[in-house]
Protein backbone atom coordinates (compact mmCIF):
# COMPACT_ATOMS: atom_id res chain seq x y z
CA UNK A 1 0.00 0.00 0.00
CA UNK A 2 1.54 3.60 -1.02
CA UNK A 3 0.92 6.98 -0.64
CA UNK A 4 -0.59 8.07 -3.84
CA UNK A 5 -1.29 11.74 -3.08
CA UNK A 6 0.24 14.16 -5.01
CA UNK A 7 2.47 16.12 -3.02
CA UNK A 8 2.02 18.62 0.61
CA UNK A 9 -0.40 20.43 -0.17
CA UNK A 10 -2.38 17.86 -1.25
CA UNK A 11 -2.12 16.20 1.38
CA UNK A 12 -2.69 19.15 4.08
CA UNK A 13 -6.22 19.87 1.77
CA UNK A 14 -7.20 16.25 2.12
CA UNK A 15 -6.30 16.14 6.08
CA UNK A 16 -8.50 19.22 6.18
CA UNK A 17 -11.51 17.58 4.89
CA UNK A 18 -11.25 14.64 6.27
CA UNK A 19 -10.77 16.24 10.05
CA UNK A 20 -14.04 18.14 8.94
CA UNK A 21 -15.96 14.98 7.96
CA UNK A 22 -14.47 13.25 11.05
CA UNK A 23 -15.98 16.09 13.24
CA UNK A 24 -19.55 16.26 11.54
CA UNK A 25 -19.73 12.58 11.73
CA UNK A 26 -18.77 12.69 15.44
CA UNK A 27 -21.25 15.50 16.08
CA UNK A 28 -24.09 12.86 15.21
CA UNK A 29 -24.12 11.38 18.20
CA UNK A 30 -23.85 7.82 17.20
CA UNK A 31 -23.54 5.24 19.09
CA UNK A 32 -22.88 2.00 16.99
CA UNK A 33 -21.65 -1.45 17.81
CA UNK A 34 -19.92 -3.85 15.19
CA UNK A 35 -18.22 -5.32 17.82
CA UNK A 36 -19.16 -9.31 18.31
CA UNK A 37 -20.95 -11.15 15.50
CA UNK A 38 -23.63 -11.95 16.54
CA UNK A 39 -27.15 -12.54 14.59
CA UNK A 40 -29.53 -10.23 14.54
CA UNK A 41 -33.22 -9.64 15.57
CA UNK A 42 -34.94 -10.61 12.35
CA UNK A 43 -32.14 -13.26 11.71
CA UNK A 44 -33.10 -14.88 15.20
CA UNK A 45 -36.93 -14.10 14.23
CA UNK A 46 -36.52 -16.99 11.50
CA UNK A 47 -36.22 -19.33 14.07
CA UNK A 48 -39.09 -18.84 16.17
CA UNK A 49 -41.19 -21.68 15.63
CA UNK A 50 -38.10 -23.76 17.33
CA UNK A 51 -39.31 -23.25 20.26
CA UNK A 52 -42.89 -24.57 20.23
CA UNK A 53 -41.59 -27.51 18.39
CA UNK A 54 -41.40 -30.40 21.86
CA UNK A 55 -44.55 -30.34 23.57
CA UNK A 56 -45.53 -32.71 26.54
CA UNK A 57 -47.22 -35.02 24.90
CA UNK A 58 -44.79 -35.67 21.95
CA UNK A 59 -41.53 -35.84 23.77
CA UNK A 60 -41.11 -39.66 23.90
CA UNK A 61 -38.36 -41.06 20.59
CA UNK A 62 -38.80 -43.80 18.77
CA UNK A 63 -36.65 -45.88 20.73
CA UNK A 64 -38.39 -45.01 23.82
CA UNK A 65 -36.00 -42.18 24.96
CA UNK A 66 -38.37 -39.73 26.91
CA UNK A 67 -36.42 -36.56 26.10
CA UNK A 68 -37.39 -34.91 29.53
CA UNK A 69 -35.85 -37.72 32.00
CA UNK A 70 -31.87 -37.88 32.77
CA UNK A 71 -30.41 -39.28 29.27
CA UNK A 72 -28.83 -42.99 28.36
CA UNK A 73 -25.96 -41.85 26.85
CA UNK A 74 -23.63 -38.80 27.02
CA UNK A 75 -23.37 -37.99 23.76
CA UNK A 76 -26.75 -36.74 22.31
CA UNK A 77 -30.40 -38.49 21.01
CA UNK A 78 -30.04 -40.71 17.85
CA UNK A 79 -31.63 -38.28 15.88
CA UNK A 80 -29.47 -35.55 16.49
CA UNK A 81 -26.39 -37.43 16.27
CA UNK A 82 -27.60 -38.23 13.07
CA UNK A 83 -28.51 -34.44 12.19
CA UNK A 84 -25.04 -33.45 12.86
CA UNK A 85 -23.48 -36.96 11.25
CA UNK A 86 -24.34 -35.32 7.98
CA UNK A 87 -23.73 -31.32 9.16
CA UNK A 88 -19.88 -32.92 10.28
CA UNK A 89 -19.79 -35.36 7.12
CA UNK A 90 -18.85 -38.09 9.49
CA UNK A 91 -20.45 -41.33 10.09
CA UNK A 92 -22.80 -41.48 13.27
CA UNK A 93 -20.83 -42.91 15.63
CA UNK A 94 -18.02 -40.30 14.73
CA UNK A 95 -20.55 -37.75 16.65
CA UNK A 96 -21.29 -36.70 19.98
CA UNK A 97 -23.69 -33.63 20.37
CA UNK A 98 -23.65 -31.67 23.34
CA UNK A 99 -25.62 -28.83 24.93
CA UNK A 100 -25.63 -24.58 23.38
CA UNK A 101 -21.88 -23.92 22.75
CA UNK A 102 -18.85 -25.22 20.91
CA UNK A 103 -16.23 -23.39 22.89
CA UNK A 104 -17.54 -24.61 25.96
CA UNK A 105 -16.97 -27.92 24.28
CA UNK A 106 -13.56 -26.78 22.69
CA UNK A 107 -12.68 -25.66 26.78
CA UNK A 108 -13.34 -28.82 27.29
CA UNK A 109 -11.63 -31.04 25.15
CA UNK A 110 -8.04 -29.01 26.22
CA UNK A 111 -9.28 -29.57 29.63
CA UNK A 112 -9.15 -33.28 29.11
CA UNK A 113 -5.93 -33.22 27.34
CA UNK A 114 -4.49 -31.30 29.85
CA UNK A 115 -5.66 -33.46 32.43
CA UNK A 116 -5.75 -36.79 30.62
CA UNK A 117 -4.33 -36.51 27.45
CA UNK A 118 -5.40 -37.43 23.97
CA UNK A 119 -6.00 -40.75 24.46
CA UNK A 120 -5.67 -43.62 27.18
CA UNK A 121 -1.21 -44.20 26.04
CA UNK A 122 -0.78 -40.16 25.77
CA UNK A 123 0.76 -37.90 28.47
CA UNK A 124 -1.00 -35.15 29.33
CA UNK A 125 -0.13 -31.73 28.92
CA UNK A 126 0.23 -31.23 32.55
CA UNK A 127 3.27 -33.80 32.88
CA UNK A 128 4.67 -31.90 29.90
CA UNK A 129 7.24 -29.13 30.56
CA UNK A 130 5.44 -27.27 28.07
CA UNK A 131 2.66 -27.32 25.50
CA UNK A 132 2.29 -25.18 22.51
CA UNK A 133 -0.35 -24.46 19.91
CA UNK A 134 -0.14 -23.36 16.30
CA UNK A 135 -2.65 -20.15 15.86
CA UNK A 136 -3.30 -18.91 12.35
CA UNK A 137 -3.32 -15.28 12.11
CA UNK A 138 -5.50 -13.36 11.86
CA UNK A 139 -7.65 -15.38 14.20
CA UNK A 140 -10.75 -15.58 16.90
CA UNK A 141 -9.71 -14.11 20.03
CA UNK A 142 -11.73 -16.71 22.12
CA UNK A 143 -9.56 -19.55 21.05
CA UNK A 144 -6.34 -17.60 22.46
CA UNK A 145 -8.05 -17.28 25.73
CA UNK A 146 -8.57 -20.81 25.86
CA UNK A 147 -4.89 -21.21 25.32
CA UNK A 148 -4.39 -18.28 28.06
CA UNK A 149 -6.79 -19.86 30.24
CA UNK A 150 -4.65 -23.62 29.63
CA UNK A 151 -1.33 -21.82 30.34
CA UNK A 152 -0.61 -22.98 26.29
CA UNK A 153 2.05 -20.87 24.37
CA UNK A 154 0.71 -20.04 21.60
CA UNK A 155 2.58 -19.25 17.61
CA UNK A 156 1.14 -17.57 15.40
CA UNK A 157 1.20 -18.58 12.02
CA UNK A 158 0.21 -16.54 8.83
CA UNK A 159 -2.11 -16.94 6.30
CA UNK A 160 -3.47 -16.65 2.80
CA UNK A 161 -6.54 -16.88 1.24
CA UNK A 162 -6.00 -20.65 0.88
CA UNK A 163 -5.34 -20.94 4.85
CA UNK A 164 -2.51 -21.06 7.15
CA UNK A 165 0.79 -21.43 5.37
CA UNK A 166 1.61 -24.62 5.10
CA UNK A 167 5.55 -24.03 4.62
CA UNK A 168 6.17 -22.67 7.90
CA UNK A 169 3.25 -25.32 9.77
CA UNK A 170 4.71 -28.50 8.19
CA UNK A 171 8.54 -27.00 9.24
CA UNK A 172 7.31 -25.98 12.83
CA UNK A 173 5.24 -29.28 13.60
CA UNK A 174 7.77 -31.72 12.05
CA UNK A 175 10.70 -30.26 14.42
CA UNK A 176 9.11 -29.04 17.30
CA UNK A 177 7.31 -32.25 19.86
CA UNK A 178 5.88 -29.15 22.21
CA UNK A 179 3.41 -28.78 19.48
CA UNK A 180 0.46 -30.51 20.62
CA UNK A 181 -2.26 -28.69 18.76
CA UNK A 182 -3.79 -26.11 16.35
CA UNK A 183 -6.72 -24.05 15.90
CA UNK A 184 -7.96 -23.52 12.56
CA UNK A 185 -11.42 -22.16 11.13
CA UNK A 186 -11.56 -23.69 8.30
CA UNK A 187 -14.59 -22.19 6.40
CA UNK A 188 -15.39 -18.49 6.04
CA UNK A 189 -12.55 -18.07 8.76
CA UNK A 190 -12.97 -15.95 11.62
CA UNK A 191 -12.33 -13.13 10.83
CA UNK A 192 -10.78 -13.40 6.92
CA UNK A 193 -13.69 -15.05 5.75
CA UNK A 194 -11.60 -17.26 3.57
CA UNK A 195 -11.78 -20.99 3.45
CA UNK A 196 -8.88 -23.55 3.65
CA UNK A 197 -8.14 -24.86 0.01
CA UNK A 198 -7.97 -28.74 -0.78
CA UNK A 199 -4.49 -28.67 -0.89
CA UNK A 200 -4.19 -26.74 2.98
CA UNK A 201 -6.27 -29.69 3.86
CA UNK A 202 -4.64 -32.29 2.72
CA UNK A 203 -1.38 -31.43 3.67
CA UNK A 204 -2.65 -30.72 7.26
CA UNK A 205 -3.84 -33.89 7.06
CA UNK A 206 -0.36 -35.73 5.44
CA UNK A 207 2.22 -33.37 7.38
CA UNK A 208 4.99 -35.12 10.00
CA UNK A 209 4.61 -34.30 13.36
CA UNK A 210 7.08 -34.67 16.19
CA UNK A 211 4.23 -34.44 18.61
CA UNK A 212 2.42 -38.51 18.30
CA UNK A 213 -0.24 -37.21 19.96
CA UNK A 214 -0.43 -33.72 17.67
CA UNK A 215 -4.48 -32.17 17.09
CA UNK A 216 -6.45 -29.94 15.17
CA UNK A 217 -9.57 -28.24 16.53
CA UNK A 218 -11.73 -27.53 13.44
CA UNK A 219 -13.78 -24.80 14.51
CA UNK A 220 -16.25 -25.20 11.27
CA UNK A 221 -18.34 -22.47 13.16
CA UNK A 222 -19.59 -20.99 9.94
CA UNK A 223 -20.13 -24.58 7.94
CA UNK A 224 -23.14 -23.54 6.36
CA UNK A 225 -23.20 -19.20 6.70
CA UNK A 226 -22.82 -19.06 2.90
CA UNK A 227 -22.96 -14.91 1.64
CA UNK A 228 -24.49 -15.98 -1.44
CA UNK A 229 -24.99 -19.04 -4.35
CA UNK A 230 -21.31 -18.79 -5.16
CA UNK A 231 -20.20 -20.79 -2.25
CA UNK A 232 -16.87 -21.99 -0.86
CA UNK A 233 -16.45 -25.40 -0.84
CA UNK A 234 -14.41 -26.75 1.93
CA UNK A 235 -12.86 -30.71 1.57
CA UNK A 236 -14.62 -32.85 3.83
CA UNK A 237 -12.35 -32.75 6.75
CA UNK A 238 -12.61 -36.47 8.11
CA UNK A 239 -12.27 -38.71 5.37
CA UNK A 240 -9.55 -36.53 4.36
CA UNK A 241 -7.52 -37.50 7.52
CA UNK A 242 -8.59 -41.08 7.48
CA UNK A 243 -7.27 -41.44 4.11
CA UNK A 244 -3.62 -40.08 5.18
CA UNK A 245 -4.01 -42.30 8.03
CA UNK A 246 -4.74 -39.62 10.45
CA UNK A 247 -7.94 -39.86 11.51
CA UNK A 248 -7.35 -39.39 15.30
CA UNK A 249 -5.71 -36.14 14.64
CA UNK A 250 -9.24 -34.20 13.83
CA UNK A 251 -11.07 -32.72 15.89
CA UNK A 252 -14.19 -31.11 14.45
CA UNK A 253 -16.79 -28.65 16.10
CA UNK A 254 -19.80 -26.99 15.01
CA UNK A 255 -23.35 -25.55 16.63
CA UNK A 256 -26.33 -23.74 15.96
CA UNK A 257 -25.22 -20.78 17.45
CA UNK A 258 -25.73 -18.82 14.09
CA UNK A 259 -28.32 -21.36 12.50
CA UNK A 260 -31.03 -20.87 15.29
CA UNK A 261 -30.08 -18.88 18.21
CA UNK A 262 -26.90 -17.69 19.28
CA UNK A 263 -28.44 -18.25 23.15
CA UNK A 264 -29.68 -21.33 22.89
CA UNK A 265 -28.53 -23.84 19.63
CA UNK A 266 -26.87 -27.21 19.63
CA UNK A 267 -23.06 -28.14 19.30
CA UNK A 268 -21.52 -31.15 18.40
CA UNK A 269 -18.03 -32.85 18.11
CA UNK A 270 -17.09 -35.06 15.10
CA UNK A 271 -13.97 -37.33 15.40
CA UNK A 272 -12.64 -40.60 15.17
CA UNK A 273 -14.72 -43.46 17.01
CA UNK A 274 -11.85 -44.10 19.44
CA UNK A 275 -11.34 -39.78 20.10
CA UNK A 276 -15.47 -39.77 20.71
CA UNK A 277 -15.09 -42.91 22.94
CA UNK A 278 -12.54 -40.93 24.62
CA UNK A 279 -13.88 -38.02 24.94
CA UNK A 280 -17.29 -39.81 25.94
CA UNK A 281 -15.52 -41.42 29.05
CA UNK A 282 -13.98 -38.33 30.13
CA UNK A 283 -17.27 -36.36 29.59
CA UNK A 284 -19.23 -38.42 31.81
CA UNK A 285 -17.07 -37.49 34.92
CA UNK A 286 -18.84 -34.14 34.68
CA UNK A 287 -22.41 -34.79 33.54
CA UNK A 288 -25.14 -37.33 33.28
CA UNK A 289 -25.97 -35.99 29.45
CA UNK A 290 -26.74 -33.13 27.34
CA UNK A 291 -30.22 -30.90 26.84
CA UNK A 292 -32.03 -33.65 24.50
CA UNK A 293 -35.10 -31.18 24.95
CA UNK A 294 -33.46 -28.66 22.79
CA UNK A 295 -31.71 -31.61 20.68
CA UNK A 296 -35.27 -32.35 20.18
CA UNK A 297 -36.45 -29.26 19.07
CA UNK A 298 -33.53 -28.60 16.56
CA UNK A 299 -33.99 -31.88 14.71
CA UNK A 300 -38.27 -31.04 14.86
CA UNK A 301 -37.30 -27.75 13.36
CA UNK A 302 -34.57 -28.57 10.53
CA UNK A 303 -35.57 -31.93 9.68
CA UNK A 304 -32.10 -32.40 7.74
CA UNK A 305 -29.11 -30.92 5.88
CA UNK A 306 -31.44 -29.33 3.41
CA UNK A 307 -33.82 -27.96 6.03
CA UNK A 308 -30.41 -26.13 7.89
CA UNK A 309 -29.42 -25.14 3.87
CA UNK A 310 -32.81 -23.74 2.96
CA UNK A 311 -32.96 -21.82 6.12
CA UNK A 312 -29.64 -20.25 6.19
CA UNK A 313 -30.84 -18.87 2.62
CA UNK A 314 -33.05 -16.46 4.93
CA UNK A 315 -30.15 -15.82 6.64
CA UNK A 316 -27.92 -14.43 3.90
CA UNK A 317 -31.14 -12.49 2.23
CA UNK A 318 -31.03 -10.11 5.59
CA UNK A 319 -27.04 -10.15 5.90
CA UNK A 320 -25.89 -10.18 2.74
CA UNK A 321 -26.40 -6.35 1.99
CA UNK A 322 -24.81 -5.53 5.22
CA UNK A 323 -21.63 -6.93 3.77
CA UNK A 324 -22.36 -4.86 0.33
CA UNK A 325 -22.96 -1.94 2.46
CA UNK A 326 -19.20 -1.99 3.88
CA UNK A 327 -17.29 -3.02 1.12
CA UNK A 328 -19.49 -0.12 -0.88
CA UNK A 329 -18.59 2.20 1.72
CA UNK A 330 -15.28 1.06 2.02
CA UNK A 331 -14.68 1.48 -1.36
CA UNK A 332 -16.21 4.84 -1.85
CA UNK A 333 -14.08 6.67 1.07
CA UNK A 334 -10.74 4.76 -0.10
CA UNK A 335 -11.18 4.52 -3.24
CA UNK A 336 -7.63 5.71 -5.45
CA UNK A 337 -5.52 6.07 -2.06
CA UNK A 338 -4.55 2.45 -2.17
CA UNK A 339 -4.07 2.81 1.78
CA UNK A 340 -6.08 -0.39 3.47
CA UNK A 341 -7.10 -3.38 1.70
CA UNK A 342 -10.15 -5.71 3.05
CA UNK A 343 -11.60 -9.26 2.14
CA UNK A 344 -15.17 -9.64 0.42
CA UNK A 345 -16.10 -12.65 2.27
CA UNK A 346 -19.00 -15.44 0.32
CA UNK A 347 -19.46 -16.34 3.93
CA UNK A 348 -19.29 -15.79 7.29
CA UNK A 349 -19.87 -13.31 9.87
CA UNK A 350 -16.96 -10.71 9.49
CA UNK A 351 -14.48 -8.65 7.38
CA UNK A 352 -11.00 -8.14 8.13
CA UNK A 353 -9.88 -4.52 6.52
CA UNK A 354 -6.10 -4.01 6.24
CA UNK A 355 -4.90 -0.81 6.94
CA UNK A 356 -1.12 0.89 7.09
CA UNK A 357 1.16 -0.38 9.44
CA UNK A 358 0.62 1.44 13.25
CA UNK A 359 -2.41 2.49 12.50
CA UNK A 360 -5.22 0.10 13.49
CA UNK A 361 -5.44 0.80 17.41
CA UNK A 362 -5.78 4.31 16.57
CA UNK A 363 -8.38 3.73 13.90
CA UNK A 364 -10.38 2.00 16.15
CA UNK A 365 -9.88 4.29 19.00
CA UNK A 366 -10.94 7.39 16.81
CA UNK A 367 -14.15 5.48 15.96
CA UNK A 368 -14.99 4.53 19.18
CA UNK A 369 -14.70 8.36 20.61
CA UNK A 370 -17.13 9.26 17.14
CA UNK A 371 -19.70 6.51 18.56
CA UNK A 372 -18.98 3.18 16.57
CA UNK A 373 -17.71 0.58 18.40
CA UNK A 374 -15.39 -2.18 17.03
CA UNK A 375 -13.67 -5.22 18.18
CA UNK A 376 -10.27 -4.03 19.63
CA UNK A 377 -7.46 -3.62 17.16
CA UNK A 378 -5.27 -6.81 18.56
CA UNK A 379 -7.99 -8.81 19.44
CA UNK A 380 -7.42 -11.00 16.23
CA UNK A 381 -3.98 -12.28 17.72
CA UNK A 382 -2.19 -14.02 20.59
CA UNK A 383 -2.14 -11.99 23.24
CA UNK A 384 -4.00 -9.00 21.51
CA UNK A 385 -0.88 -8.10 20.21
CA UNK A 386 -1.17 -7.48 15.90
CA UNK A 387 2.71 -6.62 15.54
CA UNK A 388 1.79 -4.75 12.22
CA UNK A 389 -1.02 -3.05 14.28
CA UNK A 390 -2.52 -3.28 10.87
CA UNK A 391 -5.79 -5.95 11.32
CA UNK A 392 -9.42 -4.68 12.17
CA UNK A 393 -12.23 -7.12 12.20
CA UNK A 394 -15.85 -5.86 11.00
CA UNK A 395 -18.83 -7.51 12.41
CA UNK A 396 -21.43 -5.98 10.39
CA UNK A 397 -24.56 -8.38 10.99
CA UNK A 398 -26.42 -6.74 14.35
CA UNK A 399 -26.90 -3.28 13.34
CA UNK A 400 -29.67 -2.23 11.01
CA UNK A 401 -28.38 -1.20 7.51
CA UNK A 402 -28.67 2.74 7.82
CA UNK A 403 -26.66 2.14 10.60
CA UNK A 404 -23.35 -0.21 9.20
CA UNK A 405 -23.56 2.43 6.24
CA UNK A 406 -23.19 5.55 8.57
CA UNK A 407 -20.68 3.43 10.83
CA UNK A 408 -18.28 2.41 7.76
CA UNK A 409 -18.43 6.27 6.52
CA UNK A 410 -17.13 6.79 9.70
CA UNK A 411 -14.57 3.92 9.53
CA UNK A 412 -13.32 5.23 5.95
CA UNK A 413 -12.88 8.45 7.50
CA UNK A 414 -10.95 7.37 10.43
CA UNK A 415 -8.84 5.08 8.29
CA UNK A 416 -7.85 8.37 6.65
CA UNK A 417 -7.33 10.71 9.23
CA UNK A 418 -5.00 7.98 10.78
CA UNK A 419 -3.06 7.76 8.39
CA UNK A 420 -2.69 11.23 7.01
CA UNK A 421 -1.40 11.89 10.68
CA UNK A 422 0.43 9.24 11.22
N1 LIG B 1 -16.00 -20.30 16.92
C1 LIG B 1 -15.92 -19.21 16.14
C2 LIG B 1 -14.87 -19.13 15.09
C3 LIG B 1 -16.79 -18.14 16.36
O1 LIG B 1 -16.68 -17.04 15.59
C4 LIG B 1 -17.77 -18.24 17.37
C5 LIG B 1 -18.73 -17.12 17.66
N2 LIG B 1 -18.30 -15.85 17.42
C6 LIG B 1 -17.81 -19.40 18.15
C7 LIG B 1 -16.92 -20.41 17.90
C8 LIG B 1 -18.79 -19.56 19.25
O2 LIG B 1 -19.52 -20.74 19.05
P1 LIG B 1 -20.58 -21.26 20.09
O3 LIG B 1 -21.67 -20.26 20.19
O4 LIG B 1 -21.04 -22.58 19.53
O5 LIG B 1 -19.89 -21.46 21.41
Amino acid sequence: MSDSTQGPSDRAQLLQQTQQRYDALAAQGLALDMTRGKPCTEQLALANALLGSVNADDCVLEDGTDVRNYPGRVDGIGPARALFAEFLEVAQDEVMVGGNSSLSMMHGVFRDLTLHGAGPDALPYCRHQRTRVLCPVPGYDRHFTICEYFGLEMIPVPMDDNGPLMDVVEKLVAEDPDIRAMWCVPKYSNPTGITYSDEVIARLAQMQTAAPDFRIFFDNAYAVHHLYPRQDTLSPILPTFKAAGNADRALIFGSTSKISFAGGGVCALGASRDNIAWFSTLTKTSMIGPDQINQLRHVRFFGDMQGIERHMQAHAEIIAPKFEAVSAGLTQALDGLDIARWTVPNGGYFMSLTTPEGTAKRIVALAAEAGVKLTPAGATHPGGHDPLDSTIRIAPTVPPIEDVVRATELLGVCVKLAWLTQ
